[in-house]
């Protein structure tokens, strides 16, 4: 008999799999992945079948979406990219720059800003204002308000957290995870130990079909390797505006700009634009060579 699930865990050889219906089964990988180089990763949407009484081998692994190198997971389906509306303040420049690594691993980005209870949801409609192009959520891991609509956008999905320490990340996460009860600060701790240490990334099982990763992704404040030609294919609010003069225009220098119109038409956020510009002066021009 097949059964189809995905892998939470994988320790020394043994991976972990869940079904839809919260199974859970230890297996062993089938042999031939060896040889094809493949290693199971956690995140796999895998079938596993029953090689004997009680032993469980990996037989296939379905095609993966996507692929973290840290923490190491596969099919990532969005990024909680999290936020406080007070405290830690909320560096803008930092929020493009994680969106831009999170869209450039193809995986959707949720904008969650967390502590609504503090600021009355004042620093949320700022960041749905700028961000009009993500889904931004308002929530409050305190008071449990917008947790509902927040697990509704992760439902059925793979998610991974990320955003600076102390946005609440470990209490957004005690909230979606029953019977989860993690210190505060627990996940970002995680992370900063991971730096140095090989990482052991495990999905918890929120709902049905629905996993989130104990440790956070995306923890590079900078964009590491991309050119400033690149930035502006990470910029969804630009996409329907490009019908500028030159082919690859920058929207920067060049004249009869499709986008800068679009900024000056107040179409396109004037603040996400400026910042833009800030971080493309930031790339390199060109690949440097040593
Ligand atoms: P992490 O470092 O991102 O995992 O953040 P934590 O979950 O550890 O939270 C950092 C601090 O913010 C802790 O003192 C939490 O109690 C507090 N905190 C988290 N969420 C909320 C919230 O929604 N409202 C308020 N007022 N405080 C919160
Ligand atoms: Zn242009």
């Amino acid at each position: 008999m097949e059964i189809s699930g995905v892998i939470v865990k994988a320790i020394a050889g043994f991976y972990y799999v869940y079904d839809h219906n919260g199974n859970i089964y230890e297996c062993r990988a089938r042999g031939v992945f060896r040889k094809e180089e493949i290693t199971p990763l956690v995140g796999d949407h895998v079938t596993i079948v029953e090689k004997a009484k009680g032993a469980y081998v990996i037989d296939k692994i379905h095609p993966r979406r996507n692929q973290l190198i840290r923490p190491p997971i596969a099919n990532v389906d969005i990024a909680i990219v999290v936020v406080a509306s007070v405290s830690p303040e909320v560096s803008f420049i930092a929020l493009d720059k994680l969106l831009v690594n999170v869209l450039k691993e193809k995986v959707k980005p949720l904008i969650c800003v967390n502590k609504i209870d503090l600021d009355n949801g004042k620093t949320f409609e700022i960041i749905k204002n700028q961000y009009s192009v993500f889904d931004v959520i308002g929530v409050s891991a305190k008071t449990g308000e917008g947790i509902e609509e927040l697990k509704q956008y992760i439902k059925g999905k793979i998610s991974v957290f990320a955003g600076q320490s102390g946005v609440g990340k470990t209490s957004i996460l005690n909230c979606l995870i029953p019977g989860l009860n993690l210190k505060v600060g627990e996940i970002s701790k995680k992370i900063e130990r991971g730096r140095h240490t090989t990482r052991v990334v495990e999905l918890l099982r929120a709902a049905e079909d629905t996993y989130i990763a104990d440790t956070p992704g995306f923890s590079s404040i900078e964009i590491i390797g991309m050119l400033r030609d690149e930035l502006k294919y990470y910029y969804p609010e630009f996409y329907d505006y490009e019908n500028c003069k030159f082919p690859g225009c920058n929207h920067i220098f060049e004249p009869e700009c499709g986008v800068k119109a679009a900024v000056n038409e107040k179409k396109i956020n004037f603040e996400r634009y400026e910042r833009y510009k800030e971080i493309f002066m930031q790339l390199p021009a060109q690949k440097e060579y040593d």
